[in-house]
Protein backbone atom coordinates (compact mmCIF):
# COMPACT_ATOMS: atom_id res chain seq x y z
CA UNK A 1 0.00 0.00 0.00
CA UNK A 2 2.93 2.37 0.34
CA UNK A 3 2.72 3.89 -3.29
CA UNK A 4 -0.66 5.23 -1.81
CA UNK A 5 1.72 8.12 0.24
CA UNK A 6 3.64 8.46 -3.52
CA UNK A 7 0.26 10.16 -4.79
CA UNK A 8 -0.62 13.87 -5.39
CA UNK A 9 -3.95 15.07 -3.50
CA UNK A 10 -5.07 15.70 -6.67
CA UNK A 11 -4.60 11.71 -7.17
CA UNK A 12 -5.73 10.81 -4.37
CA UNK A 13 -9.18 12.79 -4.57
CA UNK A 14 -9.35 11.15 -7.96
CA UNK A 15 -9.09 7.22 -6.26
CA UNK A 16 -11.35 7.83 -3.85
CA UNK A 17 -13.71 8.90 -6.16
CA UNK A 18 -13.44 6.02 -8.11
CA UNK A 19 -12.82 3.83 -5.01
CA UNK A 20 -9.41 2.11 -6.16
CA UNK A 21 -9.09 3.02 -2.24
CA UNK A 22 -10.60 3.93 0.67
CA UNK A 23 -9.51 6.47 2.72
CA UNK A 24 -8.97 4.35 5.67
CA UNK A 25 -6.42 2.57 3.52
CA UNK A 26 -5.35 5.92 2.47
CA UNK A 27 -4.63 7.12 6.46
CA UNK A 28 -3.64 3.94 7.22
CA UNK A 29 -0.96 4.14 4.98
CA UNK A 30 0.38 7.72 6.28
CA UNK A 31 0.11 6.57 9.73
CA UNK A 32 2.19 3.52 8.94
CA UNK A 33 4.65 5.65 7.33
CA UNK A 34 4.83 8.74 10.05
CA UNK A 35 5.50 5.75 12.52
CA UNK A 36 8.45 4.19 10.16
CA UNK A 37 9.72 7.91 9.64
CA UNK A 38 10.10 8.54 13.38
CA UNK A 39 13.82 9.20 12.96
CA UNK A 40 12.90 12.82 11.29
CA UNK A 41 11.51 14.12 14.37
CA UNK A 42 8.64 15.69 12.00
CA UNK A 43 5.92 15.47 14.59
CA UNK A 44 5.47 16.66 18.09
CA UNK A 45 1.98 14.84 18.52
CA UNK A 46 0.48 11.95 16.45
CA UNK A 47 -2.70 11.64 15.96
CA UNK A 48 -3.60 8.33 14.52
CA UNK A 49 -6.89 7.86 15.97
CA UNK A 50 -8.51 11.08 15.30
CA UNK A 51 -7.20 10.66 11.66
CA UNK A 52 -8.69 6.89 11.72
CA UNK A 53 -12.03 7.95 13.22
CA UNK A 54 -12.52 11.25 10.62
CA UNK A 55 -11.31 8.51 7.82
CA UNK A 56 -14.38 6.72 8.68
CA UNK A 57 -16.48 9.31 8.28
CA UNK A 58 -15.38 9.99 4.64
CA UNK A 59 -15.88 6.66 3.30
CA UNK A 60 -19.23 7.11 5.41
CA UNK A 61 -19.55 10.26 2.39
CA UNK A 62 -17.70 8.71 -0.28
CA UNK A 63 -20.50 5.83 0.06
CA UNK A 64 -23.15 8.28 0.20
CA UNK A 65 -22.11 10.19 -2.66
CA UNK A 66 -21.94 13.65 -0.64
CA UNK A 67 -17.47 13.33 -0.39
CA UNK A 68 -16.41 16.65 0.34
CA UNK A 69 -14.04 18.68 -1.45
CA UNK A 70 -10.28 17.48 0.54
CA UNK A 71 -12.69 14.13 1.92
CA UNK A 72 -9.80 11.75 3.40
CA UNK A 73 -7.02 13.24 2.41
CA UNK A 74 -4.13 12.99 5.28
CA UNK A 75 -2.50 16.52 6.34
CA UNK A 76 0.37 17.29 9.19
CA UNK A 77 -0.97 20.34 11.18
CA UNK A 78 2.06 23.06 11.96
CA UNK A 79 2.14 22.57 16.42
CA UNK A 80 0.97 26.69 16.14
CA UNK A 81 -2.60 25.84 14.94
CA UNK A 82 -4.68 25.65 18.13
CA UNK A 83 -6.61 21.93 17.96
CA UNK A 84 -9.43 21.17 20.01
CA UNK A 85 -8.74 18.30 22.90
CA UNK A 86 -4.98 18.26 21.39
CA UNK A 87 -2.55 19.98 22.64
CA UNK A 88 -0.40 22.68 21.12
CA UNK A 89 2.68 23.83 22.34
CA UNK A 90 4.51 26.19 19.97
CA UNK A 91 7.55 23.76 20.19
CA UNK A 92 7.73 25.50 23.06
CA UNK A 93 8.09 24.19 26.62
CA UNK A 94 6.23 27.33 28.26
CA UNK A 95 3.01 25.72 26.44
CA UNK A 96 3.69 22.15 27.41
CA UNK A 97 0.74 20.74 28.27
CA UNK A 98 -1.99 22.95 26.84
CA UNK A 99 -4.94 21.52 25.41
CA UNK A 100 -7.08 24.44 23.87
CA UNK A 101 -10.66 23.88 23.99
CA UNK A 102 -11.22 25.49 20.30
CA UNK A 103 -10.36 24.86 16.46
CA UNK A 104 -8.22 27.51 14.75
CA UNK A 105 -10.40 28.72 11.43
CA UNK A 106 -8.02 27.16 9.51
CA UNK A 107 -7.99 23.23 10.39
CA UNK A 108 -11.65 23.75 11.21
CA UNK A 109 -11.55 25.06 7.46
CA UNK A 110 -10.29 21.85 6.61
CA UNK A 111 -11.70 19.20 8.40
CA UNK A 112 -15.17 21.09 7.26
CA UNK A 113 -13.99 19.78 3.99
CA UNK A 114 -13.41 16.28 4.99
CA UNK A 115 -9.44 16.58 5.74
CA UNK A 116 -8.03 14.16 7.97
CA UNK A 117 -5.31 14.99 10.76
CA UNK A 118 -2.17 13.12 11.20
CA UNK A 119 -0.51 15.38 13.95
CA UNK A 120 0.84 18.39 15.27
CA UNK A 121 4.04 19.33 12.95
CA UNK A 122 6.93 20.29 15.05
CA UNK A 123 8.46 24.13 14.38
CA UNK A 124 10.66 26.53 15.56
CA UNK A 125 10.12 27.56 18.83
CA UNK A 126 7.20 30.45 18.58
CA UNK A 127 7.89 29.90 14.28
CA UNK A 128 11.40 32.03 15.30
CA UNK A 129 14.15 30.42 13.14
CA UNK A 130 14.63 28.88 9.81
CA UNK A 131 16.36 26.00 10.70
CA UNK A 132 13.89 24.18 12.89
CA UNK A 133 16.79 23.86 15.41
CA UNK A 134 14.63 26.46 18.06
CA UNK A 135 12.25 23.42 19.02
CA UNK A 136 12.12 22.56 22.59
CA UNK A 137 11.00 18.74 20.97
CA UNK A 138 14.09 18.80 19.09
CA UNK A 139 15.24 19.00 15.89
CA UNK A 140 13.96 18.20 12.64
CA UNK A 141 15.85 16.27 10.08
CA UNK A 142 15.59 16.80 6.51
CA UNK A 143 14.74 13.72 4.91
CA UNK A 144 17.15 14.87 1.70
CA UNK A 145 21.02 14.28 2.28
CA UNK A 146 24.05 15.95 0.09
CA UNK A 147 25.12 12.93 -2.80
CA UNK A 148 28.57 13.73 -1.00
CA UNK A 149 27.83 10.13 1.40
CA UNK A 150 29.00 12.36 4.27
CA UNK A 151 25.37 11.84 5.53
CA UNK A 152 25.36 14.75 7.77
CA UNK A 153 21.98 15.70 8.74
CA UNK A 154 20.62 18.85 7.20
CA UNK A 155 17.96 21.25 8.32
CA UNK A 156 14.37 20.98 6.66
CA UNK A 157 14.07 24.82 6.83
CA UNK A 158 12.26 26.58 9.46
CA UNK A 159 10.21 27.52 10.92
CA UNK A 160 7.66 25.18 9.63
CA UNK A 161 10.05 22.31 9.37
CA UNK A 162 8.40 19.20 10.20
CA UNK A 163 5.40 20.56 8.23
CA UNK A 164 7.85 20.56 5.34
CA UNK A 165 9.75 17.58 6.16
CA UNK A 166 7.04 15.00 6.11
CA UNK A 167 5.63 16.10 3.47
CA UNK A 168 8.79 15.55 1.46
CA UNK A 169 9.36 12.39 3.29
CA UNK A 170 5.80 10.89 1.88
CA UNK A 171 4.17 10.65 5.62
CA UNK A 172 1.65 12.82 4.78
CA UNK A 173 0.35 14.46 1.83
CA UNK A 174 0.06 18.43 2.32
CA UNK A 175 0.29 20.19 5.65
CA UNK A 176 -0.75 23.35 7.18
CA UNK A 177 2.24 26.22 7.79
CA UNK A 178 2.35 29.74 8.65
CA UNK A 179 5.06 32.33 7.15
CA UNK A 180 6.30 35.50 8.87
CA UNK A 181 9.54 35.84 7.45
CA UNK A 182 9.66 33.10 4.76
CA UNK A 183 8.66 29.88 6.96
CA UNK A 184 6.27 28.47 3.86
CA UNK A 185 9.00 29.13 1.30
CA UNK A 186 12.11 28.75 2.70
CA UNK A 187 11.58 25.37 4.39
CA UNK A 188 9.55 24.51 1.15
CA UNK A 189 12.79 25.07 -1.22
CA UNK A 190 15.35 23.17 1.62
CA UNK A 191 12.66 20.05 1.16
CA UNK A 192 12.23 20.10 -2.55
CA UNK A 193 8.57 20.74 -2.43
CA UNK A 194 6.42 23.74 -2.72
CA UNK A 195 4.69 26.09 -0.66
CA UNK A 196 2.63 29.45 -0.81
CA UNK A 197 2.39 32.35 1.21
CA UNK A 198 -0.82 33.88 0.30
CA UNK A 199 -2.05 37.49 0.47
CA UNK A 200 -2.18 38.72 4.27
CA UNK A 201 -5.66 38.70 5.51
CA UNK A 202 -6.28 35.80 3.05
CA UNK A 203 -6.52 33.22 5.59
CA UNK A 204 -8.14 33.56 9.16
CA UNK A 205 -4.88 33.59 12.26
CA UNK A 206 -7.77 33.08 14.57
CA UNK A 207 -6.75 30.14 17.00
CA UNK A 208 -3.22 30.44 15.46
CA UNK A 209 -0.28 31.02 18.57
CA UNK A 210 0.88 34.65 17.50
CA UNK A 211 4.29 35.37 16.66
CA UNK A 212 4.06 38.87 14.57
CA UNK A 213 0.72 39.82 14.09
CA UNK A 214 0.98 42.31 10.77
CA UNK A 215 3.32 39.63 9.10
CA UNK A 216 1.97 36.33 10.30
CA UNK A 217 0.31 34.56 7.14
CA UNK A 218 -0.93 30.93 6.91
CA UNK A 219 -0.68 28.73 4.25
CA UNK A 220 -0.16 25.31 2.72
CA UNK A 221 2.50 23.13 2.00
CA UNK A 222 2.20 19.92 -0.58
CA UNK A 223 4.09 18.55 -3.49
CA UNK A 224 2.83 20.33 -6.44
CA UNK A 225 1.62 23.93 -7.36
CA UNK A 226 -1.78 21.94 -7.84
CA UNK A 227 -2.23 20.28 -4.66
CA UNK A 228 -0.96 24.01 -2.58
CA UNK A 229 -4.09 25.34 -4.85
CA UNK A 230 -6.13 22.80 -3.53
CA UNK A 231 -5.47 23.35 0.18
CA UNK A 232 -5.42 27.26 0.09
CA UNK A 233 -8.80 26.99 -1.49
CA UNK A 234 -10.19 25.25 1.92
CA UNK A 235 -8.37 26.95 4.43
CA UNK A 236 -8.75 30.74 3.25
CA UNK A 237 -11.96 32.57 3.62
CA UNK A 238 -13.39 35.43 5.65
CA UNK A 239 -13.48 34.97 9.32
CA UNK A 240 -15.24 37.90 11.53
CA UNK A 241 -13.23 36.19 14.56
CA UNK A 242 -10.02 38.23 12.53
CA UNK A 243 -10.63 41.38 12.12
CA UNK A 244 -7.52 41.25 9.47
CA UNK A 245 -9.35 38.54 7.77
CA UNK A 246 -10.54 40.01 4.54
CA UNK A 247 -14.10 39.92 3.33
CA UNK A 248 -13.21 38.44 -0.33
CA UNK A 249 -14.41 35.49 -2.82
CA UNK A 250 -12.00 32.95 -2.60
CA UNK A 251 -11.07 31.86 -6.39
CA UNK A 252 -10.86 28.42 -7.54
CA UNK A 253 -7.04 28.97 -7.30
CA UNK A 254 -6.74 25.77 -9.47
CA UNK A 255 -8.56 26.49 -12.42
CA UNK A 256 -6.29 29.43 -13.08
CA UNK A 257 -3.47 26.97 -13.27
CA UNK A 258 -3.94 27.27 -17.26
CA UNK A 259 -0.57 26.20 -18.38
CA UNK A 260 -0.50 29.51 -20.45
CA UNK A 261 2.05 32.59 -19.45
CA UNK A 262 1.49 33.99 -23.23
CA UNK A 263 2.18 37.57 -23.01
CA UNK A 264 2.66 37.80 -19.43
CA UNK A 265 5.22 40.52 -18.32
CA UNK A 266 7.44 38.71 -15.55
CA UNK A 267 9.85 40.90 -13.62
CA UNK A 268 13.18 40.17 -12.45
CA UNK A 269 14.48 42.83 -9.34
CA UNK A 270 17.91 43.67 -9.83
CA UNK A 271 18.54 44.13 -6.26
CA UNK A 272 18.35 40.59 -6.00
CA UNK A 273 21.38 39.89 -7.62
CA UNK A 274 23.40 39.62 -4.35
CA UNK A 275 27.00 40.25 -4.15
CA UNK A 276 28.75 36.44 -3.34
CA UNK A 277 25.45 34.65 -4.30
CA UNK A 278 26.74 30.94 -4.95
CA UNK A 279 26.47 30.61 -8.86
CA UNK A 280 23.83 27.54 -8.41
CA UNK A 281 21.35 30.09 -7.34
CA UNK A 282 22.42 32.41 -10.34
CA UNK A 283 22.25 29.44 -12.30
CA UNK A 284 19.07 28.21 -11.20
CA UNK A 285 17.51 31.63 -11.20
CA UNK A 286 18.61 32.41 -15.12
CA UNK A 287 17.23 28.59 -15.91
CA UNK A 288 13.51 29.78 -14.80
CA UNK A 289 13.79 33.07 -17.48
CA UNK A 290 14.40 30.88 -19.59
CA UNK A 291 11.52 28.67 -19.16
CA UNK A 292 9.23 31.45 -19.31
CA UNK A 293 10.59 32.80 -21.79
CA UNK A 294 10.19 29.68 -23.78
CA UNK A 295 6.39 29.67 -22.53
CA UNK A 296 6.24 32.98 -24.36
CA UNK A 297 6.32 35.30 -21.30
CA UNK A 298 8.45 39.08 -21.52
CA UNK A 299 11.07 39.42 -19.48
CA UNK A 300 11.24 42.96 -17.59
CA UNK A 301 13.59 44.42 -15.44
CA UNK A 302 12.41 45.90 -12.43
CA UNK A 303 13.78 47.83 -9.70
CA UNK A 304 13.00 47.55 -5.73
CA UNK A 305 15.43 49.84 -4.69
CA UNK A 306 14.65 49.50 -0.74
CA UNK A 307 15.02 45.64 -0.51
CA UNK A 308 18.54 46.21 1.16
CA UNK A 309 16.50 47.74 4.36
CA UNK A 310 14.23 44.67 4.17
CA UNK A 311 16.02 42.44 6.72
CA UNK A 312 16.61 45.02 9.02
CA UNK A 313 13.48 46.37 8.99
CA UNK A 314 11.72 43.16 9.31
CA UNK A 315 14.24 41.97 12.89
CA UNK A 316 12.58 45.14 13.93
CA UNK A 317 8.63 44.91 13.31
CA UNK A 318 8.73 41.20 13.79
CA UNK A 319 10.35 40.92 17.39
CA UNK A 320 8.60 44.19 18.40
CA UNK A 321 5.22 42.57 18.14
CA UNK A 322 6.72 38.94 19.09
CA UNK A 323 7.57 40.59 22.28
CA UNK A 324 3.75 42.54 22.68
CA UNK A 325 2.25 39.10 21.44
CA UNK A 326 4.25 37.03 24.16
CA UNK A 327 3.28 39.32 26.87
CA UNK A 328 0.87 36.54 27.67
CA UNK A 329 2.76 34.15 28.29
CA UNK A 330 3.27 34.67 32.83
CA UNK A 331 2.57 31.32 34.35
CA UNK A 332 -0.74 32.16 34.99
CA UNK A 333 -2.54 31.51 32.42
CA UNK A 334 -1.32 28.91 29.97
CA UNK A 335 1.31 26.28 30.06
CA UNK A 336 4.16 26.03 32.08
CA UNK A 337 4.87 27.82 35.56
CA UNK A 338 7.88 28.18 38.35
CA UNK A 339 7.04 26.19 41.39
CA UNK A 340 9.79 28.64 42.50
CA UNK A 341 9.33 32.94 42.87
CA UNK A 342 8.76 34.03 46.29
CA UNK A 343 6.51 36.68 44.91
CA UNK A 344 3.97 37.20 41.61
CA UNK A 345 7.32 38.92 39.83
CA UNK A 346 9.72 36.77 40.78
CA UNK A 347 7.22 33.77 39.25
CA UNK A 348 6.65 35.77 36.16
CA UNK A 349 10.17 35.71 35.28
CA UNK A 350 11.23 32.15 36.56
CA UNK A 351 8.56 30.78 34.19
CA UNK A 352 9.35 32.71 31.06
CA UNK A 353 13.16 32.50 32.03
CA UNK A 354 12.47 28.33 32.21
CA UNK A 355 9.84 28.44 29.77
CA UNK A 356 10.95 30.15 26.72
CA UNK A 357 13.85 29.20 24.58
CA UNK A 358 17.22 31.54 23.34
CA UNK A 359 16.30 32.57 20.09
CA UNK A 360 12.56 33.53 21.96
CA UNK A 361 14.38 35.53 24.54
CA UNK A 362 16.39 36.94 22.16
CA UNK A 363 13.50 38.71 20.14
CA UNK A 364 11.39 39.33 23.13
CA UNK A 365 14.28 41.41 24.47
CA UNK A 366 15.08 43.06 20.53
CA UNK A 367 11.38 43.97 20.96
CA UNK A 368 11.31 45.68 23.91
CA UNK A 369 14.06 47.22 23.59
CA UNK A 370 12.96 48.95 19.58
CA UNK A 371 9.72 49.49 21.63
CA UNK A 372 11.52 51.35 24.40
CA UNK A 373 10.67 55.09 25.17
CA UNK A 374 13.89 57.13 23.27
CA UNK A 375 14.34 54.11 20.80
CA UNK A 376 10.45 53.88 19.47
CA UNK A 377 10.88 56.73 17.02
CA UNK A 378 14.72 55.55 15.85
CA UNK A 379 13.87 52.45 16.01
CA UNK A 380 10.29 51.00 15.42
CA UNK A 381 8.54 54.18 13.83
CA UNK A 382 11.50 54.52 11.15
CA UNK A 383 10.87 50.43 10.03
CA UNK A 384 7.13 50.87 10.15
CA UNK A 385 7.56 53.87 7.43
CA UNK A 386 10.78 51.65 5.62
CA UNK A 387 8.31 48.87 5.37
CA UNK A 388 5.66 51.66 3.05
CA UNK A 389 8.57 52.08 0.95
CA UNK A 390 9.31 48.40 0.37
CA UNK A 391 5.49 47.79 -0.35
CA UNK A 392 5.58 50.79 -2.96
CA UNK A 393 8.02 49.37 -4.60
CA UNK A 394 6.01 46.83 -5.43
CA UNK A 395 3.18 48.68 -6.51
CA UNK A 396 5.08 50.77 -8.74
CA UNK A 397 7.01 47.21 -10.17
CA UNK A 398 3.57 45.89 -10.68
CA UNK A 399 3.06 49.20 -13.35
CA UNK A 400 4.93 47.33 -15.54
CA UNK A 401 5.38 43.14 -14.91
CA UNK A 402 2.08 40.68 -14.00
CA UNK A 403 4.32 39.31 -11.77
CA UNK A 404 8.06 39.03 -10.34
CA UNK A 405 10.76 35.60 -10.33
CA UNK A 406 13.06 35.46 -7.90
CA UNK A 407 15.12 32.29 -6.16
CA UNK A 408 13.44 31.56 -2.86
CA UNK A 409 16.47 31.22 -0.54
CA UNK A 410 20.24 32.14 -1.31
CA UNK A 411 21.51 28.34 -0.14
CA UNK A 412 20.30 24.55 -0.29
CA UNK A 413 19.32 23.06 2.97
CA UNK A 414 22.61 23.25 5.66
CA UNK A 415 23.84 20.85 8.12
CA UNK A 416 22.07 20.82 11.44
CA UNK A 417 24.74 23.05 13.35
CA UNK A 418 25.43 25.38 11.20
CA UNK A 419 24.90 28.69 11.33
CA UNK A 420 24.22 28.28 14.75
CA UNK A 421 27.18 30.80 15.41
CA UNK A 422 25.70 33.69 14.54
CA UNK A 423 22.05 34.89 14.59
CA UNK A 424 22.62 37.62 12.03
CA UNK A 425 24.04 34.85 9.42
CA UNK A 426 20.73 32.87 10.05
CA UNK A 427 18.55 35.90 9.88
CA UNK A 428 20.12 35.97 5.98
CA UNK A 429 18.17 32.92 5.15
CA UNK A 430 15.37 35.27 4.82
CA UNK A 431 16.65 38.02 2.28
CA UNK A 432 14.52 36.39 -0.44
CA UNK A 433 11.70 35.94 1.13
CA UNK A 434 10.00 38.78 3.83
CA UNK A 435 9.75 41.48 1.41
CA UNK A 436 6.52 40.00 0.68
CA UNK A 437 5.54 39.26 4.08
CA UNK A 438 6.16 43.03 4.73
CA UNK A 439 4.21 44.20 1.39
CA UNK A 440 1.52 41.58 2.19
CA UNK A 441 1.57 39.90 -1.02
CA UNK A 442 1.42 36.49 -2.23
CA UNK A 443 4.38 34.06 -3.18
CA UNK A 444 4.87 30.76 -3.75
CA UNK A 445 8.19 28.59 -3.86
CA UNK A 446 8.47 26.13 -6.54
CA UNK A 447 10.95 23.18 -6.56
CA UNK A 448 13.22 24.05 -9.70
CA UNK A 449 16.43 21.92 -9.21
CA UNK A 450 18.80 20.41 -7.67
CA UNK A 451 22.68 21.60 -6.76
CA UNK A 452 25.92 19.92 -6.99
CA UNK A 453 25.25 18.14 -4.23
CA UNK A 454 21.88 16.92 -5.39
CA UNK A 455 20.20 19.08 -2.19
CA UNK A 456 16.67 20.28 -3.56
CA UNK A 457 16.53 24.33 -4.71
CA UNK A 458 13.72 26.79 -5.25
CA UNK A 459 12.19 29.83 -7.15
CA UNK A 460 9.68 32.11 -6.25
CA UNK A 461 7.16 33.38 -7.98
CA UNK A 462 5.34 36.65 -6.34
CA UNK A 463 2.65 38.42 -7.35
CA UNK A 464 0.11 41.33 -6.89
CA UNK A 465 -2.02 41.25 -3.60
CA UNK A 466 -5.46 39.26 -3.86
CA UNK A 467 -3.66 38.20 -6.86
CA UNK A 468 -2.65 34.42 -6.25
CA UNK A 469 -4.34 33.34 -9.21
CA UNK A 470 -1.40 34.55 -10.78
CA UNK A 471 1.08 33.15 -8.90
CA UNK A 472 -0.75 29.72 -9.01
CA UNK A 473 -0.52 30.40 -13.35
CA UNK A 474 3.33 31.34 -13.13
CA UNK A 475 4.51 28.38 -10.80
CA UNK A 476 2.54 25.93 -12.60
CA UNK A 477 4.42 27.12 -15.72
CA UNK A 478 7.46 26.81 -13.60
CA UNK A 479 6.37 23.27 -12.73
CA UNK A 480 5.82 22.00 -15.90
CA UNK A 481 8.91 23.57 -17.22
CA UNK A 482 11.24 22.09 -14.17
CA UNK A 483 9.96 18.65 -14.00
CA UNK A 484 11.05 18.28 -10.37
CA UNK A 485 10.91 14.32 -9.93
CA UNK A 486 13.95 13.71 -7.23
CA UNK A 487 13.01 12.17 -3.92
CA UNK A 488 15.17 11.70 -1.00
CA UNK A 489 16.97 9.15 -0.69
CA UNK A 490 15.24 5.65 0.10
CA UNK A 491 12.09 6.53 -0.82
CA UNK A 492 10.96 4.48 -3.57
CA UNK A 493 9.81 5.90 -7.10
CA UNK A 494 5.89 5.59 -7.04
CA UNK A 495 4.42 2.40 -8.24
CA UNK A 496 3.46 3.11 -11.91
N1 LIG B 1 13.10 32.98 9.67
C1 LIG B 1 12.24 34.08 9.99
C2 LIG B 1 12.30 34.38 11.45
O1 LIG B 1 12.99 33.69 12.15
C3 LIG B 1 10.85 33.82 9.53
C4 LIG B 1 10.05 33.01 10.47
C5 LIG B 1 8.66 32.80 9.99
O2 LIG B 1 8.32 33.10 8.86
N2 LIG B 1 7.83 32.34 10.89
O3 LIG B 1 11.68 35.30 11.92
Amino acid sequence: MSELTHLTIDEALTGLKNKDFTAVELTQAHISAVENARTLNAFIVETPEIALKQAKESDKRYAAGEARPLDGIPFANKDLFCTDGVQTTAASKILEGFVPRYESTVSQNLFNDGAVMLGKANLDQFAMGSSNTSSAYGNVVNPWKRSDGSNAELVPGGSSGGSAAAVAARITMGATATDTGGSIRQPAAFCGIAGIKPTYGRCSRWGIVAFASSLDTPGPLARTVKDNALLLASMAGHDPKDSTSANRDVPDFASAMTGDVKGLKIGIPKEFKLDGMPEEIEKLWEQGIAWLKEAGAEIVDISLPHTKYALPTYYIIAPAEASSNLARYDGVRYGHRSSEGANLDEMYSKTRAEGFGDEVKRRVMIGAYVLSAGYYDAYYIKAQKVRRLILQDFEKAYETCDAILTPTAPSAAFAIGENEDDPIKMYLNDVFTVTANLAGIPAISVPAGLDAQGLPLGLQIIGKAWDEEMVFRVGGVIEEAAQFSAMPKGLTQKAA
